[in-house]
């Protein structure tokens, strides 16, 4: 028999899509201020561990893998520390609100110059003007990004106006015209992510973010400039020649990563270098 605070729950993995079930306390999830609660499965079910996002239902909204890329060394001089535009309060705002899973399709969208709406349900209203100010602050000098903060009630009536590329909701996706965000590798966004909000997340760590932005920036620029000089490029040469530009270790996957940057936010035609990329995944595996 069912204690009856606690809920039994069906659980998919994402990575294997092997399921099972889990019990879960009903309370805390009922009465979650969030509006989602995040449940961490460490290997319970598979081999795999994965976040899943739970409404106060016990449905199951979002899940996520957690795996992530580690980004290479910062390339450029970090100055005196920059004054961060922020408090502890709404630090601790961003933490209570921005989902991680979120946060991770809004940076992919930027990166991939797509215009991205984002809409807040009534009660989360007030977070506009602290995500517009993140926004702008971490991506200030770097990539251009267009996003449009709305409420639930204005996007129902104003949607078929607005001609935006994307369109989240929490950690649903409501809209993405080219499957930039569905089903992607969301591999170094979250490493972006998770060191943003790790244990000590402060004020700090909002620099360290926008440190990161500006490394991404600097790399891709460097690799746009590569492709339109270079013939007969493959990522391995492009991962090779940042390497020994800026001295800095580079994953396969932050490779790609750049690679997407150069190809959909500079418009650079990269046909020819994705080629030997599986290739490539495998030799680091069996290494
Ligand atoms: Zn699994």
């Amino acid at each position: 028999m069912l204690a009856s605070n606690e809920q039994k729950i069906y659980i998919i993995c994402p990575v294997c899509q092997k399921s099972g079930w889990l019990m879960v306390p009903k309370e805390p999830i009922q009465s979650s201020q969030k509006g989602l609660t995040t449940i961490t499965i460490e290997k319970t079910i598979c081999e795999h561990t994965f976040i899943v996002y739970l409404d106060k239902n016990f449905n199951i909204r979002a899940r996520e893998q957690i795996d992530f890329v580690p980004a290479p060394g910062i390339t450029f001089e970090i100055k005196d520390v920059e004054t961060v535009p922020f408090n502890e309060n709404d630090m601790d705002l961003l933490q209570l609100n921005l989902y991680p899973l979120t946060f991770n399709y809004i940076l992919k969208s930027f990166f991939n110059k797509q215009s991205i709406g984002i809409i807040l349900i009534k009660e989360k209203e007030f977070l506009a003007e602290l995500y517009n100010a993140l926004f702008e602050y971490i991506f200030a000098g770097t990539f251009e990004i267009v996003y449009k903060i709305i409420g639930e009630d204005e996007y129902r009536h104003i949607k078929e106006d607005l001609n935006l590329d994307i369109v989240v909701k929490d950690v649903e996706i409501v809209k993405d015209k080219d499957k930039i965000i569905t089903d992607a590798d969301l591999g170094v966004v979250r490493g972006f992510t998770q060191r943003f909000f790790k244990e000590n997340f402060g004020v700090q760590s909002v620099n360290y973010l926008k440190n990161e932005i500006k490394n991404a920036y600097f790399l891709s620029n460097s690799v746009a400039e590569l492709v339109n000089k270079k013939k007969n490029l493959n990522l391995n040469k492009i991962i090779k020649s940042l390497e020994k530009e800026f001295d800095v270790e580079i994953n396969v996957r932050y490779g790609e990563f750049l690679l997407d940057i150069v190809k959909n936010y500079y418009g650079v035609e990269v046909k020819d270098i994705y080629k030997n990329i599986e290739f490539l995944k495998f030799k680091k595996l069996s290494k």
